[in-house]
C-alpha cells in the first residue's frame, strides 16, 4: 500500500483526508509542515526563521561540529567519509543509486515500517511528489533526482496515523532540517535520517525553463546533473548523453529570481543533520558519502560488500575560484552585469578546469565556501534583518578568508549558533 500527494492533495488507499494548500510565506520551501494540523509549528521548525544549528547538531550527533577536526566546520560533524559506488548501480539512480539502495535494505530487513521520500509527478517527471512506501521493491519509484521542491513532511501525520512508528526519512536540507526541529513531538520509536546535499533549487516551472534553454528537445531529456568535473550532464530517451561545460550555460539568460532567495541564502548544503549524507561533490566522479553518527555508519554497514569504498582525494585549490565567484556575486547582488569571459576563452578553461581546479574535498569545500559567501551577500542585500537569525558562526568562519565579517547588527553576539 502507499500514500502519496498529487495536486496538493494526499490520496490514499487507506482514505486520508486532502490537505490544504500550504500557506504562503515569503521565506518557504514548502517543505510540508504549513501543511500539517499545526503549521503554527513552522515558527519553530524552520530553518528560515530562527534556525539553532549548534542546538540541533548537539541533540542529533551529540556535538557540536569541531574547529579541530579537518573539514567539520565545511561539512559538519562526521565520523567518516568516503568516495563510493554501487558495485551494481541500480537502474534509474541518480547516480549509483546508494541513497534508495540503503532505505531498500531498511525494508527489506524489516527495520522500518515505511520510507518517506519523493516519486515522480505522472504528469511530469521533473517535480517531486512525497511518497510513503513501505515495500522494498517499490523503492525503485523513488530513484533519480527531481528539481523543486514539495511538502514531504505533510506525510508525517498520515503516516503517524497508518500506526508507523519507524521510519527513515529521505530529504533535502531544508526538509530535513524542519524534520530535526520536530523530532522529538513524533513519538517515533526509530527514526533513520538519510539526507543528500542540495544547492541551487528551483521550482519545478523555473526548472522547465532552464531545460528549454539549453536544449532544442526539453521533452526528451531523462536525466540532468551538475557534475564535478564541471560540466552538467544531459541524458536523452534516445540513449545519447550531452555534456555541456558550466562555462557555456546561458545562465545569465535567466530572470534574476530564478532562484527564489531561499536557495539563494540557504546555508546547509551537505544535510548536516542526517545520519548518513549521500553527495557527488567530493566523489570525484564517484559518490560521496559522509556517515555523521552511529546510526549513519549502520546504514553503510548495511551494504555490505554492495558498495565500494575508497578514501576520498583532494587536489587543487579553490582560493581564486571562491575570489572570483564572490566578485561576480557582489556585481548580480548589485544588479550590474556579471564579469563575462570572453567566448573564444571559454573551450580553453572548460577544457583546464576539471584538470586543474578544485577537485574531489577541494571541490566539496568550493562549493561549500561560494555557498556560504553567496547566503550573506543576498542575504544583505535583500533581506538584512534576518542576518543575525539566519547566518549562524561557521558561516562567518568560511567567508571571513574573502574579507567578509559581520557588522554588529549582523549577529547574535549572545550565541554562536
Ligand atoms: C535539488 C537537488 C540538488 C542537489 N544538489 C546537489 C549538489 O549540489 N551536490 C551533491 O553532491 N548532491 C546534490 N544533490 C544530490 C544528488 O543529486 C543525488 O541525489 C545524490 O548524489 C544521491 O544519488 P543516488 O544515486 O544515491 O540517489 P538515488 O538512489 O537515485 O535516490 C535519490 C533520492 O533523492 C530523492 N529526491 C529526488 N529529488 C528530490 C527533491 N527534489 N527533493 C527531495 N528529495 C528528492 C529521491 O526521492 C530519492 O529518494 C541534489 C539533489 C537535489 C534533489
Ligand atoms: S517550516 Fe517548511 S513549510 Fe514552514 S515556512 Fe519553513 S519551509 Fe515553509
Ligand atoms: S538549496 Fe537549500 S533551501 Fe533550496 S531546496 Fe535545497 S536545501 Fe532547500
Amino acid at each position: 500500500m502507499e500514500i502519496s500527494t498529487q495536486n496538493n492533495q494526499i490520496t490514499a488507499t487507506t482514505g486520508i483526508s486532502s490537505v490544504e494548500a500550504a500557506p504562503h510565506r515569503s521565506l518557504c520551501t514548502d517543505c510540508g509542515v504549513s501543511r500539517t494540523s499545526n503549521p503554527k509549528q513552522c515558527a519553530s521548525a524552520c530553518q528560515f526563521i530562527k534556525p539553532d544549528y549548534k542546538g540541533l547538531e548537539i541533540k542529533v550527533h551529540g556535538r557540536q561540529r569541531s574547529p579541530d577536526i579537518e573539514d567539520e566546520i565545511h561539512f559538519g560533524p562526521f565520523t567518516r567519509m568516503y568516495r563510493a559506488s554501487l558495485r551494481t548501480p541500480s537502474p534509474g539512480a541518480q547516480w549509483s543509486g546508494i541513497t534508495t539502495r540503503i532505505a531498500e535494505k531498511l525494508l527489506e530487513q524489516g527495520r522500518v515500517d515505511a520510507v518517506l521520500t519523493m516519486q515522480a509527478d505522472p504528469n511530469d517527471k521533473w517535480r517531486p511528489v512525497p511518497i510513503l512506501i513501505n515495500q522494498a521493491m517499490d523503492m525503485s519509484k523513488a530513484r533519480g533526482m527531481r528539481m523543486g521542491y514539495a511538502p514531504l513532511l505533510s506525510l508525517l501525520e498520515p503516516a503517524q496515523r497508518l500506526g508507523y512508528k519507524k521510519l527513515a526519512i529521505i530529504g533535502i536540507p531544508c526538509q530535513i532540517y524542519a524534520l530535526r526541529a520536530l523530532e522529538q513531538t513524533l513519538g517515533l520509536e526509530e527514526l533513520f535520517v538519510i539526507g543528500t546535499p542540495c544547492s541551487d533549487n528551483t521550482t519545478t516551472e523555473n526548472f522547465h525553463q532552464f531545460l528549454n534553454l539549453i536544449t532544442p528537445k526539453p521533452e526528451e531529456v531523462t536525466y540532468l546533473e551538475f557534475k564535478a568535473n564541471y560540466h552538467v550532464e544531459l541524458r536523452f530517451q534516445n540513449g545519447l548523453v550531452k555534456e555541456i561545460p558550466f562555462l557555456q550555460l546561458p545562465l545569465s539568460d535567466l530572470p534574476k529570481d530564478f532562484f527564489p532567495l531561499t536557495c539563494r541564502t540557504c546555508v546547509d548544503y551537505t544535510n548536516v543533520l542526517s545520519d548518513i549524507t549521500v553527495g557527488y561533490m567530493g566523489g570525484e566522479g564517484e559518490q560521496w558519502i559522509i556517515a555523521r553518527n552511529k546510526k549513519g555508519e549502520e546504514l553503510l554497514a548495511l551494504l555490505g560488500d554492495e558498495v565500494v569504498l575508497t578514501p576520498p582525494g583532494s587536489a587543487g585549490k579553490r582560493h581564486s575560484a571562491v575570489v572570483g565567484f564572490k566578485k561576480n556575486v557582489e556585481l548580480a547582488a548589485g544588479g550590474l552585469p556579471l564579469r563575462k569571459m570572453p567566448n573564444w576563452l571559454r573551450p580553453i578553461v572548460s577544457w583546464l578546469m576539471p584538470r586543474i581546479g578544485p577537485r574531489g574535498l577541494e571541490f566539496a569545500r568550493t562549493r561549500v565556501e561560494m555557498k556560504a559567501i553567496e547566503s550573506i551577500l543576498h542575504l544583505r542585500r535583500e533581506l538584512p534583518s534576518r542576518m543575525k537569525h539566519m547566518v549562524p558562526a561557521h558561516i562567518w568562519s568560511l567567508a571571513k578568508p574573502y574579507d567578509l565579517s559581520p557588522k554588529p547588527e549582523e549577529t547574535n553576539s549572545a550565541s554562536s549558533r
